[in-house]
């Protein structure tokens, strides 16, 4: 007994020994005990476990700076948190993995991830293409923002190949950029395709996989992969992150403009992305069970003229959704017949637990008129090409029962 108690006192003032060394060398050059109260407020003992004893859960880096080291080149440290954040480094590291690409960068919302992928691919002179049926703010961005910077836009039908090849101007045109599938009526991009029309004339190639998801088109030799991570990502709707994942090369060049553009995500919300992924795969498995079941039940409705969802075999992307992806996401658009006499707007004020809000993939069940939020931009023609009308809808399933939410859609379509 006497023994082993002494060989324990033993034990622990050898861990004491080490642990308070460690201490020391966090702190080094440091004369705690001569200092004052400010001094000591402002400068607390760091507490940094040993290598082999990390928290299992990633620290969340709250610090823009670090103290800078002698030890290796400046380059190889972080410095800045603009310019890296170990938490954020770790969530990018993640996304490579899942999305299969060489690297990745995350930044402070989808549309900046977007943005800062064409400012850092183009330069003054190129060209780039893309569709009409692009999230709008991207496709706002193309058509008005580019231009003052010199680089031109061709914005093409998706389902147009032959206009697409047409429209590469040789020696300038260096992207082609695409959704799918898209925003508010679920169109299917033919990916082959456009990559293959790409890969003969040299053109990189970046997609827009939001409405998808990040376990989705991982097969295809897509240059770079745009996520809204403020969506399926993160998945709760409280926090705005995007992504851009591709070759190491490309995220490099994009890196260099994003910092100047200062567009870097928070080390809090990188934190937030992380831990909602934990759960991505089994969120989304409830998100397109439900989806399905709120698809087929608007379909069978008599008020409901047409219901844009690609599981539905009435879709007109159907075969090519399901050649492409492994499900079918939880965006279900619909129009509501116009001889009802209730205009989109009001049926969805009319909902009493889905609610009237933008955005999508988040656990709560969210409604959305088209026409105001998606296509104030466009023509009347394409806006009736894409069936964006006053009595078209855009819902985004949720994680609630499936039965409850298909009550609220028949009691507003009733009342
Ligand atoms: C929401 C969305 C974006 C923009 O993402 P934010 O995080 O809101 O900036 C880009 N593309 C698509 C398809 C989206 O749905």
């Amino acid at each position: 007994m006497a023994i082993s108690y002494i060989a324990q006192l033993v034990i622990r003032f050898l861990t004491d020994i080490i642990l308070w060394s460690r201490e020391n060398f966090a702190m080094k050059n440091q004369n705690r005990s001569e200092w004052n109260l400010n001094t000591l407020l402002n400068h607390p003992k760091r507490i940094i476990p040993r290598a082999d004893n990390p928290s299992l859960l990633a620290p969340i880096y709250q610090s823009v700076k670090f103290v800078v080291s002698s030890e290796v080149g400046y380059g190889e440290q972080f410095i800045y948190g603009r310019v890296g954040n170990p938490t954020v480094r770790q969530l990018e590291g993640l996304l490579s993995d899942i999305q299969k690409k060489e690297d990745c960068i995350v930044l402070s919302s989808g549309l900046a991830a977007i943005t800062g992928m064409l400012l850092g691919l183009l330069k003054s002179g190129d060209h780039v293409i893309t569709f009409r049926e692009l999230y709008k703010p991207g496709r706002i961005f193309i058509r008005e923002t580019l231009p003052k910077f010199g680089i031109q836009s061709s914005i093409l039908k998706l389902h147009d190949l032959d206009a697409l090849e047409k429209s590469i101007i040789p020696g300038k045109t260096k992207l082609i950029h695409f959704e799918s599938p898209t925003n508010p009526n679920l169109d299917i991009a033919d990916i082959e395709g456009i990559i293959k029309i790409a890969r003969k004339h040299q053109i990189l190639v970046s997609m827009d996989g939001t409405f998808a998801g990040l376990h989705q088109h991982t097969e295809f030799d897509i240059d770079l992969m745009v996520q809204s991570l403020t969506k399926y990502g993160n998945g709760h709707g409280d926090v705005l992150a995007g992504s851009i994942a591709g070759k190491k090369n490309l995220i490099g060049q994009i890196r260099q403009m994003t910092i100047n553009l200062g567009a870097s995500l928070d080390p809090h919300a990188a934190f937030l992305v992380e831990r909602g992924l934990k759960t991505y795969k089994l969120r989304i498995e409830k998100h397109v069970k439900n989806a399905a079941e709120v698809a087929d039940f608007l379909a069978q409705h008599p008020k409901i003229q047409k219901v844009f969802y690609p599981g539905l075999s009435s879709h007109k992307g159907y075969e090519l959704a399901h050649k492409q992806m492994n499900d079918m996401g939880s965006v279900v658009s619909f129009v509501i017949d116009p001889s009802c006499g209730i205009t989109a707007d009001q049926f969805a004020h009319k909902l009493k637990l889905i609610q009237f809000a933008v955005s999508l993939g988040a656990t709560e069940s969210i409604i959305c008129p088209t026409h105001y939020f998606f296509g104030d931009d466009l023509s009347p023609i394409d806006k009736a090409d894409l069936g964006i009308g006053p009595f078209s809808l855009r819902l985004s399933v949720g994680l609630e029962d499936a039965e409850d939410l298909i009550q609220d859609l028949k009691d507003a379509l009733e009342a």
